[in-house]
């Protein structure tokens, strides 16, 4: 999060680092412990991430990899996507790639077919969050978070539109947010970005289905990653008690890309520890 006193997932952010390192101390950093990410569920397919280099894109990168798809890092962050490919090694690669510009959109889409010779999966996860009282929100906070979180992503979705169409099915994974469910004081681009995001899942789902393609939406709760480093998630209630790691995630979209979600498309997956189930108390 670069800005402001909120941050998505948590609400207020007043504040503080993390309780839990980074892998949670549950679930290695590869996924090691669920069978779904160390298979072949997604051999011979072809899967892009955006803003895959860091955070919960890179988790859904290794994820999707480790369940033996191909993959494409695609980030702003050109250094730490080439050097997840290169650790990736077979079967990876990076692209440069904004999320906002449609000529590098057609170009990434390009690169992947140029490398694999398909693309069945889109993961559209690059985003960014700032946040401000409404009295303050300025118009520039306003189109950053609006081009980003959800322009790029109804631009990644009509991108991959004719590469899936032609190859008679794919996967759209679209990231919006527990903030594409509920309202959070400050957060009022991000909020309403990823509220559009879960429309626009809903529209393409209705009118991709007949070509095979599904299109789900996905809403994350609280994940450390470098956009919450300020929530402190003592503040939070969380059933599960904690707060996410990036693949507690993970799993969710290897599942969405696979066959085992084949009859699943408009839905809304949520992976929040329980967060916003319950009644919240003071
Ligand atoms: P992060 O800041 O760690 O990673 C975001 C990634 O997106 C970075 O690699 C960044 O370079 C990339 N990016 C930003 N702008 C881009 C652009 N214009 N083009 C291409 N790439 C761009 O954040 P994260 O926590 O990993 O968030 C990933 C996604 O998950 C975001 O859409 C975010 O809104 C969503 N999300 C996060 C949480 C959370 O608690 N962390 C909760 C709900 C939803």
């Amino acid at each position: 999060m670069s800005e402001g006193g909120a941050a998505p997932g948590g609400g207020a952010a007043p504040g503080g680092g993390g309780v839990v390192g980074s892998d949670g101390g549950a679930i290695g950093s590869d996924g090691g412990a669920i069978g779904l990410m160390r298979g072949t569920a997604l051999a011979g397919r072809t899967a892009l991430v955006t803003g895959g280099a860091r955070g919960l894109g890179e988790a859904y990168v290794r994820a999707l990899h480790g369940a033996g798809a191909n993959v494409i890092v695609a980030d702003l962050l050109d250094e730490a996507g080439a050097a997840l490919a290169d650790e990736l090694g077979e079967r990876a690669r990076s692209v440069r790639l904004d999320v906002t510009d449609e000529a590098e959109w057609e170009a990434a889409v390009a690169a992947s077919v140029d490398a694999f010779g398909s693309l069945d999966v889109l993961v559209n996860n690059a985003g960014i969050a700032n946040s401000a009282p409404i009295e303050h929100f300025t118009t520039a906070k306003w189109d950053a978070v609006i081009a980003v979180n959800l322009t790029g992503t109804f631009f990644g979705c009509r991108a991959v539109t004719p590469v899936m169409k032609a190859a008679g099915g794919g996967s759209i994974i679209n990231i919006s947010s527990v903030e594409g469910l509920r309202g959070s004081p400050g957060l009022h681009g991000y909020t309403a970005a990823k509220f559009g995001v879960r429309g626009l899942t809903k529209s393409l789902a209705v009118e991709l289905g007949p070509f095979g393609i599904r299109v789900n939406s996905v809403h994350p709760g609280l994940i450390l990653t470098d956009m919450t480093t300020r929530i402190d998630p003592e503040r939070i209630d969380i059933p599960l008690g904690r707060p996410g790691v990036p693949d507690d995630v993970a799993g969710t979209i290897v599942f969405l890309a696979s066959d085992a979600a084949r009859f699943t498309s408009g839905g809304e997956f949520v992976v929040d520890g329980g967060m916003i189930t319950g009644i919240p108390h003071k």
